[in-house]
């Protein structure tokens, strides 16, 4: 609902193991959800809380962290981390676009 303030921070996620990257993020927030019973609740954070509440907040609408650094910098991480689990095929598949058959 509110956001204040703009802080640096590393960060990595479970969903891409063994990257971490700098991303900057709000200070404070203020949200408002419900909790398990359906009630409507209010809550202030700042710090460590405030920078994971957005982080969840960026997978339900589809984002990575990846997604706030530069280009360059997410295309080194991810060359990185592929090039270290090349033999690992349980993390990374990559897949091509579907083309169109010829009828
Ligand atoms: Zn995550």
């Amino acid at each position: 609902m509110e956001s204040e303030g703009r802080t640096t921070a590393e960060e990595g996620c479970l969903s891409i193991p063994e990257i971490y990257g700098d991303v900057t993020r709000a200070e404070r927030v203020v949200l408002e959800a419900l909790d398990r019973e359906g009630r409507p609740f209010r809550l202030e954070a700042g710090g460590l809380t405030a920078r994971a509440i957005q982080h969840e907040i960026d997978h339900l609408d589809g984002i990575l962290f990846l997604d706030h650094l530069g280009l360059m910098k997410r295309r080194v991480l991810l060359a990185r981390w592929k090039r270290e689990h090349k033999d690992d095929t349980s993390y990374l598949k990559e897949v091509q676009p579907a083309t169109a058959r010829p009828e």
